[in-house]
């Protein structure tokens, strides 16, 4: 099968998912979209209200901004796969809990599978843990990682570098570095000992 037909049957089961309580907020499931043979998938948090109202991912301020990068380094974001950790908003705009996070994770272990990018590129603290165990997102941001056989390029939230221009700067030049992992031209750090249980990992 494609890998869109692939996709295809994770969203189907992903549009109608009671795994967890946030099933019972949400208006829509937000599974993620773009171009199924992209070479990197884009994994922030979970939906906020904007993406609960439309059932997409990044389609809020912070999804502006991150189209906004993707274009200065000659992305479009139908040419790149963009999800999240959890598929469904947590009520006010809380963290997704740890039985979540649980629930939910196969979905993305699923669709990176499918999808076998060359790069994951985490967008903020939450994501990053979610992959990489050791340090804060303000020390690793930039930095290529690998994990677990899986090639893992942690950045701030765009979020984040909507609040703070510190924080967006660095965002802006952690992204154009993008071009330069993809063709494996920066220092990768290898984690051998990535410790669960504070991130998921163990699940991918
Ligand atoms: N923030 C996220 O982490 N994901 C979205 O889809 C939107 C905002
Ligand atoms: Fe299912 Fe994930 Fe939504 Fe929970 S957050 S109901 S596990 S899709």
């Amino acid at each position: 099968m494609k890998k869109e037909e692939l996709l295809e049957q994770v969203n189907k089961v992903l549009v109608s998912c009671q795994k967890c309580r946030l099933s019972r907020t949400r208006i829509y499931v937000v599974p993620g979209e773009g171009d199924p043979k992209s070479e990197i998938v884009f994994v922030g948090q979970c939906p906020g209200a904007n993406e609960d109202q439309q059932g997409r991912p990044f389609v809020g301020r912070a999804g502006q901004l991150l189209d906004e990068l993707l274009k200065s380094i000659g992305l479009q974001r139908e040419k790149v796969f963009i999800t999240n950790i959890v598929k469904c908003r947590p009520p006010e705009n809380r963290d997704p809990m740890v039985d979540e996070v649980r629930a939910c994770s196969p979905y993305l272990e699923r669709q990176t599978k499918i999808i076998n990018p060359k790069l994951i590129v985490t967008l903020g603290r939450f994501a990053s843990e979610f992959f990489i165990s050791e340090g804060k997102i303000s020390q690793i941001h930039g930095v290529p990682h690998r994990v677990k056989g899986l090639l893992i390029f942690p950045l701030y939230h765009p979020a984040a570098g909507l609040r703070a221009t510190g924080v967006a700067e660095a965002l802006r030049s952690d992204f154009r570095k993008i071009p330069r992992v993809l063709a494996g031209e920066l220092e990768v750090k290898e984690i051998v000992n990535n410790k669960v249980p504070k991130n998921q990992m163990e699940l991918i």
